[in-house]
């Protein structure tokens, strides 16, 4: 083989070569150094490793890592690119970066950030891209131009810090520091917080509200009978139970194992609270089945009142665990309040509810009947039922201070059908005693909870049926709040009352929040003008002019008007004048028991 012989240029680049060589071989970076005719191929083991430990550095790093060339083609990507934009490698590669697009950046940031790579600065932005899913995502991103030793670009380098995941775990952190774990309340420290928060709006405002500390009695002999993932299921459950019975703006949270606390706002007297609590504690009186048992769970409760009873949440948590304290001294299964005071007052009430539990199997409910005129002729036009309960122990009880009981519990269902039943026997009486000719439609108040039950119309038409009395001599009062939420069934139900022949009025008109204009595609016979606006008819020129206005509005869209609660001929008078259709109110009549009815229809 016949050597080549080598101009002076390649020999000198052969010395510098072999001069490397030894560099390499004497510094360790190299192990082997191959012949002189091959290329020269360094085995550079140290060199592979690094490249290795370089490789998996960008495969593996959480931050995106995209390579283009200078048109933009992906070259590579790392598994991060992968897996925050959930596209394959293979979906990626050969293709531009405008895959992720999403539409939430103009043109013009594109134009600045081709301009500013290919002029060979680095680009940074925050950039919302889009996955293959079709979600956003939110990177931090940075464009790195990559240079040959001639300063020529060949590629491009992005990397990027994925924000969403930060976002992620920045909410995962904001929910640890606000809600408990196992029940998904709210923690003790931020139920505190909203405490302060609404004492200090509260106190602007003069409301008032109250905070409940409360505890399940024996849990801790629960979680020894059936073990701490029951009991866990236990306090969930029991969580929820206490949610479902409160209103949406009141808020509840879990303080530590068994303890929870419920901040009640905007409750005006000591007896709203009961309500809750009632509401509540009949809540618990359904089992928890658990491992297939019936386990039967009872609260107790420790209540405080802002501002009397403190105005921090220090203070109020504080005063209600006393309360609490003292309510499991007495018994379990109990509420105390903090102040002495309000617990002598509010035991009567306590007590009387705890009557009224009884009195429907006990029959001490009963109908009185009050009528209403035609407000020119004064001839009768209605009757209204009225329901009391004739308590042995504590008289004769007006409905104000047992139907939000009876609400709050669902015994306004039972109370309910008792009602229509008495009113269509009562109706068929007065029949069978003669009156027919004289009868008129006998309205009976229905509550919002009747008012939505799915069968009202079927118990309606059965009880009809069965006393045998005209549907026309039935009619019933509902009031804006009743329907104010689902006005196309009420529409629905209020269509199927006239279709029945069955009369309807519109009570308390003028203390909701509908309109008029709202209520005028309801069919309904009358609207009943609220007592609020009579009682000052002839006192205070606004409601004058309130009055005149929604009885012209009513016979503009022939709806006919009841004036409830006129008191004195003057206000009579006054609603002649404006041409309100019909007079209901003790000046012309209390509310009567049946017996006492029968001298209007015998006239
Ligand atoms: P409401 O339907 O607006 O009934 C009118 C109330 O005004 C009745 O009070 C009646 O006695 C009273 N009232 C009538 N005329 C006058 C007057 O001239 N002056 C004054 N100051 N008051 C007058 P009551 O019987 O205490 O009923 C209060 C509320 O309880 C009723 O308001 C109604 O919302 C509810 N209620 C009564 N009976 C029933 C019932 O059977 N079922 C349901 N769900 N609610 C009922
Ligand atoms: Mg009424
Ligand atoms: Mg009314």
């Amino acid at each position: 083989m016949s050597k080549k012989k080598l101009t002076y240029k390649e020999l000198q680049e052969k010395l510098t070569q072999a001069e490397e060589a030894i560099e390499a071989l004497r510094s360790g970076r190299v192990d082997v150094i191959l012949g002189e005719n091959c290329p020269l191929v360094i085995k550079a083991k140290h060199f592979e490793e690094e490249s290795k430990k370089l490789n998996a550095a960008i495969e593996q790093t959480s931050d995106w890592v995209l390579i283009t060339d200078r048109d933009g083609t992906i070259e590579y990507v790392n598994k991060a690119v992968e897996r925050i934009s959930e596209y394959g490698r293979e979906e990626l590669i050969g293709k531009n970066p405008r895959i992720f697009k999403s539409g939430k950046h103009n043109r013009e940031f594109y134009k600045n950030l081709w301009d500013t790579i290919c002029s060979g600065n680095t680009f940074n932005a925050i950039l919302i891209n889009r996955k293959k899913t079709g979600d956003l995502f939110e990177l931090h991103y940075t464009i790195t131009p990559l240079k040959d030793e001639e300063g020529q670009i060949h590629h491009f380098i992005a990397t990027a810090k994925d924000l969403t995941e930060q976002k992620i775990l920045k909410e995962q952190i904001e929910y640890i520091s606000k809600y408990d774990i196992l029940t998904g309340l709210y923690n003790r420290k931020y139920f505190a917080h909203e405490i302060d928060e609404l004492a200090e709006e509260a106190q602007k405002q003069t409301v008032k509200f109250a905070v409940v500390v409360v505890d399940i009695d024996r849990f801790t002999a629960l979680n020894d009978t059936f073990g701490f993932e029951a009991g866990d299921e236990i306090l969930k459950r029991a969580g929820r139970r206490i949610v479902n019975s409160i209103c949406a703006e009141c808020k509840v949270a879990r303080f530590e194992a068994d303890k929870y606390g419920i901040l009640l706002s905007d409750i005006e007297n000591p007896e709203d609270i009961i309500l809750v609590l009632e509401k509540i504690r009949s809540n618990f009186n359904n089992s928890f089945k658990i491992d297939n048992e019936d386990v039967f769970l009872s609260l107790s409760m420790g209540i405080s009142i802002f501002p009397e009873n403190g105005n921090s949440a220090e203070n109020l948590i504080k005063n209600a665990e006393v309360a609490l304290s003292k309510a499991k001294s007495v018994r379990l299964n109990n509420y105390q309040f903090f102040e002495e005071e309000i617990n002598i007052k509010t035991s009567e009430f306590v007590h009387m509810q705890r009557h009224l539990f009884h009195a429907l199997e006990k029959n001490e409910f009963i109908m009185h009947y009050q009528p209403y005129f035609d407000c020119q002729t004064r001839e009768l036009k209605g009757l209204e039922a009225l329901i009391r309960w004739n308590s042995p122990k504590f008289g004769l009880v007006l409905p104000g201070m047992f139907i939000p009981f009876l609400e709050e519990t669902g015994m306004i269902l039972e109370v309910g059908k008792w009602i229509i039943r008495t009113v269509c026997k009562q109706i068929k009486t007065w029949i069978n005693k003669g009156y027919e000719k004289n009868i008129v439609p006998v309205y009976i108040n229905l509550s919002s909870t009747q008012f939505a039950q799915k069968n009202l119309m079927d118990f309606i038409n059965e009880t009809i049926e069965q006393t045998g009395i005209k549907p026309e001599y039935l009619g019933f009062e509902i009031t804006e709040s009743t329907f104010i939420e689902d006005i196309e069934n009420t529409k629905a139900v209020l269509e199927s009352f006239k279709q029945k022949g069955i009369s309807v009025n519109i009570d308390d008109f003028g203390t909701g929040y509908s309109s008029l204009s709202s209520l005028w595609k309801l069919p309904f016979n009358n609207l009943k003008i609220d007592c609020s606006f009579i009682k000052e008819l002839t006192s205070n020129p606004d409601n004058t002019f309130i009055v005149i206005t929604i009885i012209s509005l009513a016979h503009n869209l022939n709806i006919k008007t009841i004036a409830e609660g006129v008191e004195n001929e003057l206000q009579w008078q006054t609603l002649r004048i404006l041409k309100c259709d019909m007079v209901q109110g003790y000046y012309f009549s209390k509310p009567l028991s049946a017996d006492e009815i029968e001298r209007f229809l015998k006239s």
